[in-house]
């Protein structure tokens, strides 16, 4: 059972009308799948709720046709119609005790209604503020439009209501809701009632909130989300300004949902923010508010929880990455399963599906958005099938998850692992500036496999084709990884780049192994991803002279989907790294890299002592080359199946390879399902034509 000092955390609590069971609130999160896939968003919040949360809310929820934010999927509220997919949603939220809990977003000057075509509506006219920049205008609102706005606001608390939520939040936050925009001095350049003075700005949220309550009667809690600073500079609203908005409106929500700046500040990395990041801006704030408060940090740590709560900082335990890494989390506190909890690493690759308009995945958790695509339980396997024994080679993220499900199906495994340690790449990665917590991909495997009576590890065991025939096990899985390639070959150069074998050539793994160059260093980065830009600090730390070289407009160009590009970038301007964006590296000669303007082709010269190829990465397949050559052997030496998965089969980022390793487990010695497709969709009923 659960220790004493985490039972603060399990201390029932009002929220207006309605009391949440514990302090566990699952703060509004997006998942790349909103109205497109209702059904799987819905079965991803049940199993939070199963998981033991007492709040659980939807993503952000447009709640007219005249704000909506394409090509972002979230949900909608438009009309009637959007209520059956609402009520689902709101009912798996119930199914096991927690409060359901709505988000509802006009999204004003940060909404282009590229699907609708209205014209934008904001406080004041001014170009959309959105990722992609998008060449659109919000007009200003007459006193018509904010008539209108709140009738709008009114008729979307009733649907809510009627598809069954307890609680509706209404989005003022991240630079996402009208809220906000009226707010903020940036963005509110009204010279009417609703702009100029604190109490000005703050009329709309007032009307909005007060008639909302009429709305939605005495059974429904209403709680507002704003950021705790905008962080906008002097323009911006800021925190001395959101505590004298609280204080001016102490009672005036059911409870203060405090996030941070923009979604950049508030879902920091680990790499640039820690556990707990914005304590300083919400300390102090319960002090001014009767009503309770919930705040956010990548909080895992429960003795970290149970602190903000017995300090009366917080009154909520806000998480959205934390519940998507483990949505057991609360249950695991409760029973005393510290241990067991699987810790967010801060990777951020689940807002990416969101930007991508895809869908999330976890690096942690492979089962995040497959609850019901593929019916994977995030604590629960199916029983193992015909087979008895499994060969896993290698003990990265792949082969780590591999074995782990399966030894949770039953199998009895065997992971065989050439170097030293667990955790292949990762094991590596952990080690490069503001890695450390990636680490905890391997910790949490490392530990469940040792509490597994039918999973042995030998180390030091780098198998050969002759070693894996020899042995006879039923299934083998080859997770053997991949390397950094030495040739340049990406995307630039789809064949070897001219190199000239008088400059040295480094490549990422030389890196992580220790071997690094000094003096002046050209790193061509054509892989985009965050390798170019750690390694690209690792060395100007180093005290080298380092020059960065992308085609690409962004230094980690992708890393725009984990929202921390702009950090990124900020941090190697600090470390003096020279950033060439818009060039590529077109052949290296013994002491000069030629560069060329990625759009002209023009050519230019930087002198360099070495240079870093961070360009892809090779498959270390050999070893299932040399075991397809002798298929014709398997059945002799009792092989049923062997595959190849993970950055062996093809690399990619770590959550592709811990879902990879989770898939294989899932799909051993289950039925061929031929050309079906492996999982659940939902599509969409045609109107009558
Ligand atoms: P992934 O991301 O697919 O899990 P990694 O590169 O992180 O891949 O991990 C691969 C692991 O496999 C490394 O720890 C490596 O030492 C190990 N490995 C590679 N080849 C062999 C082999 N022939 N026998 C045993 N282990 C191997
Ligand atoms: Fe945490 Fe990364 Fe999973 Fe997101 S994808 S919840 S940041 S571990």
């Amino acid at each position: 059972m659960r220790h004493p000092r985490y039972d603060i955390l399990f201390e029932p609590m009002k929220i207006g009308p309605v009391t949440a069971k514990n302090r566990f609130y699952q703060v509004p999160h997006c998942n790349g799948d909103g109205y497109r896939d209702p059904s799987a968003a819905a079965e991803m919040r049940r199993i939070k709720s199963e998981g033991g949360w007492g709040v659980v809310f939807t993503e952000q929820t447009e709640m007219h046709h005249t704000s909506e934010i394409t090509p972002f999927i979230e949900l909608r509220l438009w009309d009637d119609a959007d209520i059956p997919a609402l009520a689902r949603m709101a009912d798996a939220m119930h199914e096991h005790g927690a409060l359901a809990g709505i988000q509802l977003a006009y999204s004003g000057i940060n909404g282009p209604n590229l699907y609708t075509k209205e014209v934008p509506r904001g406080p004041s006219a001014l170009p959309i503020r959105t990722f992609t920049n998008d060449p659109v205008q919000a007009r200003a609102m007459d006193r018509q439009d904010i008539r209108d706005l709140r009738r709008w606001h009114r008729n979307a608390f009733r649907r809510a209501k009627q598809a069954g939520f307890d609680l509706v939040c209404l989005y003022g936050a991240h630079g996402f809701g009208i809220i906000q925009h009226f707010l903020s001095t940036a963005t509110n350049q009204r010279t009417d009632e609703y702009g100029g003075s604190l109490e000005n700005r703050t009329r709309l949220m007032r009307e909005l909130i007060e008639e909302g309550r009429d709305a939605i009667g005495d059974t429904c809690g209403l709680t507002l989300r704003i950021s705790l600073d905008e962080i906008i500079g002097e323009l911006g609203f800021g925190n001395a300004e959101v505590r004298d908005m609280i204080e001016m409106h102490a009672d005036l929500p059911d409870l203060w949902d405090l996030a941070h700046g923009a979604w950049e500040d508030c879902s920091g990395p680990s790499r640039f923010k820690e556990e707990a990041a914005q304590e300083s801006l919400v300390a102090g704030i319960k002090k001014l508010t009767p009503k309770p408060v919930v705040g956010v940090g990548r909080f895992t740590s429960p003795d970290v929880m149970a602190r903000m709560i017995r300090s009366g900082t917080l009154d909520f335990i806000g998480c959205a990455r934390p519940s998507i890494a483990d949505p057991f989390l609360p249950r695991k506190v409760e029973e005393g399963r510290i241990e067991d909890i699987r810790e967010c690493i801060g990777c951020n690759i689940c807002i990416t599906g969101d930007m991508t308009m895809s869908i999330s995945r976890c690096t942690q958790n492979p089962t995040f958005m497959e609850e019901w695509r593929k019916g994977w339980h995030p604590e629960r396997m199916q029983a193992k099938g015909a087979g008895e024994s499994v060969l896993i080679v290698g003990a990265g993220p792949a082969g780590l998850e591999a074995a782990r499900a399966l030894g949770m199906r039953g199998y009895k495994v065997i992971l065989a692992e050439a170097g030293a340690e667990l955790g292949g790449r990762v094991a590596r990665e952990c080690r490069l500036p503001g890695l450390s917590a990636w680490g905890r991909v391997r910790d949490y495997r490392q530990y469940q496999l040792s509490q597994m009576q039918n999973v042995e590890i030998y180390f030091d065991s780098r198998l050969s084709a002759d070693d894996i025939l020899g042995f006879g096990f039923e299934h083998v899985a080859l997770a053997t990884g991949s390397t950094w390639r030495r040739d340049g070959v990406a995307r630039a150069h789809v064949v070897p780049m001219p190199i000239d074998p008088a400059m040295p050539v480094f490549t990422p793994d030389d890196l992580m192994e220790g071997r690094l160059p000094p003096g002046r260093i050209v790193l061509f980065d054509d892989d985009h991803y965050y390798m170019g830009g750690v390694l690209a600090e690792l060395l100007a730390r180093q005290g080298a002279s380092v020059t960065l070289v992308t085609p690409s407009a962004y230094v980690s160009d992708w890393t725009r989907n984990t929202l921390e590009q702009g950090a990124i970038h900020r941090r190697l301007v600090e470390h003096g790294v020279e950033i060439v964006l818009n060039r590529t590296v077109a052949r290296i000669d013994a002491d000069v890299v030629v560069t060329a303007c990625s759009y002209t082709g023009a050519e230019a010269r930087l002198e360099a002592d070495g240079v870093v190829l961070v360009t892809a990465r090779q498959q270390k397949d050999e070893l299932w080359q040399a075991l397809t050559a002798r298929q014709d052997e398997w059945a002799g030496s009792g092989i049923r199946s062997i595959k190849v998965i993970g950055d062996a089969e093809a690399p990619g980022p770590i959550a592709w390879a811990t879902y990879a390793g989770h898939r294989y487990a899932r799909e051993l010695d289950e039925p061929d399902i031929g050309d079906a497709l492996p999982f659940r969709r939902e599509i969409t009923a045609l109107a009558r034509a």
